[in-house]
């Protein structure tokens, strides 16, 4: 296929993955609107460096490498200054990498832009729907450099994955006093409940490693 490449605020941004070869929804791409307001138009877009880091087209075949490259997009995303010290990534369950998301909180002033939000938005733009679970999808899992805050955990009810897989444990966030925010065993039992599985510290040390590279460098803690 040939993506367009553009430049946005970080330099050459990623080529869509994939999205040439993947089936949009019955009717197409969702109508604009034909009259825009006041308010801003957003605009998200991963780092042209991810194409560089990333193979779109292996194989991703267990968990630890599934989860390295979440943390490989955590850690370029701290050494190239794009973003916070996370990444994420989300798979299809025969091992396909579907899209991935790196923290944009800082650099794009928005703080709703954690890895997995921006992961679940790029995956739900390659497959051409707003779930992950939608007719004739197979299942998708997340995995993400650290345990999911309070609003990503949340999004992970809505976004259609059935399975989050984390590095960095929440105290390991805690450590360089980044806030997860509310988050219960009650929400894990809910969400558990309506059938997706969780898993914690895969490659922990490496998660870790990450975190404490962010604060080494003197990086922003956005929500101290
Ligand atoms: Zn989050």
């Amino acid at each position: 296929m040939s993506a367009a490449v553009e430049t946005g605020p970080h330099g050459t941004m990623t080529q869509v993955p994939r999205l040439a070869q993947l089936p949009l929804p019955a009717g197409g791409p969702a109508p604009y609107f034909p009259r825009m307001s006041r308010m801003p138009e957003v605009s998200i877009a991963c780092p042209g460096w991810i194409d560089d880091v990333i193979d779109w087209d292996r194989t991703y075949a267990d968990d630890e490498t599934r989860m390295r490259v979440a943390l490989t997009c955590a850690r370029e995303n701290v050494l190239r200054d794009t973003g916070g010290p996370f990444g994420a990534a989300i798979f299809d369950t025969g091992g396909s990498l579907v899209a991935v998301g790196v923290n944009l909180v800082v650099p794009l002033r928005n703080s709703s832009l954690h890895a997995e939000i921006v992961a679940f938005m790029m995956a739900q733009a390659c497959v051409g729907s707003y779930t992950l679970q939608a007719d004739g999808l197979p299942a998708h899992e997340l995995f993400t450099s650290c345990e999911p805050c309070a609003m990503c955990l949340g999004a992970v009810q809505w976004s259609g994955v059935q399975r989050v897989v984390w590095s960095a444990l929440r105290e390991d966030a805690d450590s360089i006093n980044f806030d997860e925010g509310p988050v219960f065993a009650a929400s894990y039992e809910y969400l558990r409940a309506r059938g997706t599985a969780f898993e914690g510290g895969v490659l922990r040390g490496e998660g870790r490693a990450v975190l404490q590279l962010y604060d080494e460098r003197g990086g922003t803690i956005y929500n101290a």
